[in-house]
C-alpha cells in the first residue's frame, strides 16, 4: 500500500517588539503572513522583565484580532511552577490552545550556569507534564539538528529529546541550521529510537552576515563558510546579499520538503519579506509545492 503523504504545515515565528515602531513592523508583517494562510504563527518567549509581557499580549491579540492561530513560546526560566500555571491559565481564558514548551537559557550568558528556579523546573520535559495536565492544549518542543550545545553526545541529546516527547509533546521545531543534513540525520536518530513525533525545520533566511553569525553564535549552530563568503563580498549591495540569502534559504526548503520534512517553521524577525519571498518560491516549485490550491498559489503573489 502506497503510504499517504501528509500536507507539510507552513508557519512563521515573531517576537514582542520593545518599542511602539516595533509595533507596528510586527503587525504589518502579521498581515502579510496572515494573507497566505499558514497553519500557525508563533510568539518568542523573552529572557525576563516586560518582554515576557508583551509575549503574553501579542499572543493573546493574535487570537482575538486574526484568523492566524497562534503559538505561545514559554520557558521555565525565573518561574514558579505556580506562576507557570498562571501564564498558561491566561492563555486558556483567550482561546490560545497552543505552547511552544522551552526551558530556556540563563539570562545574558546561554551557556552560563543553569539555576532553575527554588519552585520551578529542571528541564523541558517537566513544563511539559505540566501543560498537558492543565488542559486540551498542542504541544509543541525544540529540537537540535547539531545536537543541544549543553548535551555530551548524541545518545543523551536523543535519549532526552524522545523522553520529552513521550511526556506529551505533539510535535517539535528545530532550531535554525543551514545544511540539510544535519535535520536529516537528527531525524534518522530519532526514528532508529523509535520516536515519530514529527519534527519541523526551522528556516531562517541568512541575508544579514554580521546578524547571522551571532545568531549561529548564540544557537551554537554552525555556519557554512561559503555561504559566508558570498554574503561578506555582497555586504555593500543590500539587494544581492537579500538574494543569496533568500536563494539558500529556498534550496533548504525545498530539499527538506523533498525528503518528507512534516513543514517549514520560517523566522521572520517581524520582517516578512524575505520570509514572504522564500515561501512563494517553494509554492511555485513544482518539485516541493506543499499547497498547490489556486487560493494560496494566488494570495502568495
Ligand atoms: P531541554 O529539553 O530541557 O534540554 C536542555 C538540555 O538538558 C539538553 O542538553 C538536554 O539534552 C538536557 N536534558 C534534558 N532532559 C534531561 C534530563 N532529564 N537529565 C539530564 N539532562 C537533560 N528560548 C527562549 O528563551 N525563548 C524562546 O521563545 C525560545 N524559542 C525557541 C524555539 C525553538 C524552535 C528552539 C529550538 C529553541 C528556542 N529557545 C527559546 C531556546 C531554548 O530555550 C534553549 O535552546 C534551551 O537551552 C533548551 O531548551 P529545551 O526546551 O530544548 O530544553
Amino acid at each position: 500500500m502506497t503510504p499517504t503523504r501528509v500536507t507539510p504545515t507552513f508557519s512563521f515565528e515573531f517576537f514582542p517588539p520593545k518599542t511602539d515602531k516595533g509595533e507596528r513592523t510586527l503587525w504589518d508583517a502579521i498581515r502579510r503572513v496572515e494573507a497566505l494562510g499558514p497553519d500557525f504563527v508563533s510568539v518568542t518567549y523573552g529572557a525576563g522583565g516586560s518582554s515576557r509581557e508583551r509575549t503574553v499580549e501579542v499572543t493573546k491579540r493574535i487570537a482575538a484580532e486574526t484568523t492566524l492561530r497562534p503559538v505561545a513560546h514559554l520557558t521555565a526560566v525565573g518561574h514558579s511552577v505556580a506562576e507557570l500555571r498562571h501564564i498558561i491559565g491566561q492563555y486558556a481564558d483567550a482561546g490560545v490552545r497552543d505552547v511552544l514548551v522551552l526551558r530556556g537559557d540563563p539570562p545574558g550568558d546561554p551557556m552560563g550556569p543553569w539555576t532553575p528556579h527554588p519552585e520551578g523546573f529542571t528541564y523541558a520535559h517537566e513544563l511539559v507534564e505540566l501543560v498537558r495536565s492543565l488542559g486540551d492544549f498542542r504541544i509543541g518542543v525544540a529540537a537540535f539538528p547539531e545536537r543541544h550545545p549543553r548535551s555530551p553526545d548524541w545518545e543523551s541529546e536523543i535519549r532526552h529529546f524522545v523522553a520529552k516527547c513521550a511526556a506529551g509533546a505533539d510535535y517539535a521545531i528545530t532550531q535554525m541550521f543551514f545544511d540539510p543534513e544535519d535535520y536529516l540525520r537528527l531525524r534518522d536518530r530519532v526514528a532508529a529510537a523509535g520516536c515519530d513525533t514529527p519534527i519541523i525545520p526551522e528556516i531562517m533566511p541568512a541575508t544579514d552576515v554580521r546578524q547571522i553569525r551571532r545568531f549561529a553564535e548564540l544557537s551554537g549552530a554552525a555556519f557554512p563558510e561559503d555561504l559566508a563568503h558570498r554574503l561578506e563580498a555582497a555586504k555593500d549591495d543590500p539587494a544581492r546579499a537579500h538574494r543569496i540569502g533568500v536563494e539558500h534559504a529556498t534550496a533548504m526548503a525545498e530539499r527538506l520538503l523533498a525528503e518528507g520534512a512534516p513543514g517549514l517553521h520560517y523566522i521572520t524577525l517581524n520582517k516578512s519579506t524575505a520570509t514572504v519571498e522564500i515561501h512563494r518560491n517553494v509554492l511555485n516549485s513544482p518539485a516541493t509545492n506543499p499547497r498547490s490550491t489556486p487560493h494560496v498559489l494566488a494570495a502568495a503573489r
